[in-house]
């Protein structure tokens, strides 16, 4: 299986699984950059991380090419918020692109129907867990989104992110901020490196977001020392997370 980073909007990434003339997208931000990478391709069924905007809105064009399965969370099916969902999937449920079997994680607290998929060495996790960062908690609350950013970084060390958004450099800038550390400064070189060639800087290991991500970091000396600079508990994880968290809002 291949995957395609689909560059939509002004920063999202839409995915395009490839293998044997097939396809699956992930996250379909918007229909033109979408279906111009599905060109000579079946594709096999849609799937979505979340319900937000910029991640469905290429669903209604990519439904016109002909109907396929669309699948999301059981919280998005029961609020009908993703357009034209026909799936609803959960915790340890299985999806399938030909004969690749995944497994599908619920990740709550971005928002309360988030997601994300393993397939194939791939993990695609959304707005979730970012390159050097994490999504916003808008629907969750702070130890929602930690349990689901733990359950991800637990994950096999070896699997490549592909998250919803480019926003590792900032991610990197804030961590560096926070706590300076040589692996952090390192992968900030190499995020500035690759974008100043006009180049993702996904489907990177999940290793490195558990070597310089603070979010997954939390239980890191260093991590802890900057909470504790915020006015958090350094021995409460959740206060950890969300002083951090919270920092980032406001950075
Ligand atoms: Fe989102
Ligand atoms: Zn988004």
């Amino acid at each position: 299986m291949n995957v395609r980073a689909v560059p939509c909007l002004s920063d999202n990434y839409a995915y395009v699984l490839v293998q044997d003339g097939h396809a699956v997208v992930v996250d379909p931000s918007e229909a033109a950059p979408v279906l111009a990478a599905l060109e000579g391709l079946t594709l096999d069924a849609i799937w979505l991380t979340h319900h937000h905007w910029d991640h469905v809105g290429g669903i209604e064009a990519l439904l016109a090419r002909g109907a396929v399965p669309v699948v999301g969370s059981r919280h998005d099916l029961a609020e009908q918020r993703i357009h034209g969902q026909t799936v609803a999937v959960g915790q340890g449920d299985t999806v399938r692109f030909g004969a690749l079997e995944g497994r599908v994680h619920d990740i709550p607290g971005h928002t309360l129907g988030a997601i994300a998929y393993e397939i194939g060495g791939a993990l695609f996790t959304g707005d979730t867990l970012f390159a050097g960062g994490c999504g916003r908690v808008f629907e969750g609350t702070m130890p929602t989104m930690r349990a689901s950013i733990d359950r991800l970084a637990a994950l096999d060390p070896a699997l490549r992110v592909w998250c919803g958004h480019e926003y590792t450099v900032k991610n990197l800038e804030f961590a560096q901020a926070l706590a300076p550390e040589p692996a952090v400064a390192a992968r900030l070189d190499a995020a500035r490196a690759l974008r100043a060639r006009g180049e993702p800087t996904v489907g990177h290991p999940l290793a490195d977001e558990r070597a310089t991500n603070p979010f997954v970091r939390w239980g890191a000396p260093a991590v802890q020392a900057a909470a504790a600079r915020l006015g958090a508990d350094p021995t409460d994880p959740d206060a950890v997370f969300g002083a951090l968290r919270a920092a980032k809002d406001r950075w």
